[in-house]
């Protein structure tokens, strides 16, 4: 547990207490508990995401407010099937949001094209294609709770990098990461 999940304990054990963590730590706590939100809803996935945001999911609990500008936002969340016309508006979007940014693909169509991957001349196969995405979340549609997770996996991500340039933190995790060249 880095030290600055521990913040709200220190700052109550009264006067006198000493927080010592690093300016990297402190700014990717910051960032990582208020990652605000580009809606970007392009077919049904929306309905999840607008879902993630009404009371029974509570998405602003999280930190993650959904804003109806680019330039007001840290992570786009694509929801929906993207097709070659909506292609250059997307990224013109994308575009707009101010850096550090991140990309989460939520639902099938946006992570692959989904059911649209075979005979489409039209559908996108992927977000990947033209967006650097940092999380992907399968389903169809995936539910709120997913894409709450996503949020969650995405902080960890944040809490890699660093306001140095090339550098990173590297974080332990569940899961085995992949070997570079190997099978996949
Ligand atoms: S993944 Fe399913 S629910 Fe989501 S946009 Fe595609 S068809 Fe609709």
């Amino acid at each position: 547990m880095a030290l600055v999940d521990r913040i709200s304990g220190a700052l109550d054990s009264g006067p006198g207490g000493v927080i010592l963590t690093s300016v990297d730590a402190l700014i990717n706590w910051a960032r990582g508990q208020s990652l605000w939100a580009f809606p970007m809803g392009t077919a049904c996935c929306a309905m999840e995401l607008i879902a993630a945001s009404f009371s029974k999911f509570d998405f602003d609990r999280m930190g993650t407010f959904p804003r109806p500008d680019p330039r007001h936002t840290d992570v786009m969340i694509l929801a929906g099937t993207i097709t070659e016309k909506m292609r250059p508006a997307v990224r013109r979007l994308y575009e707009q949001m101010p850096d550090p940014k991140w990309v989460v693909a939520m639902g099938n169509c946006t992570v692959s094209g989904g059911i649209f991957y075979y005979d489409t001349y039209s559908v996108v196969r992927g977000a990947d294609e033209f967006l650097p995405v940092d999380v992907y979340v399968a389903g169809c549609p995936p539910r709120p709770e997913s894409l709450q997770d996503a949020i969650i996996q995405l902080r960890r991500l944040v809490a890699e990098e660093s306001i140095a340039p090339g550098r990173r933190h590297e974080q332990t995790t569940t899961l085995p990461r992949p070997k570079a060249g190997g099978d996949r």
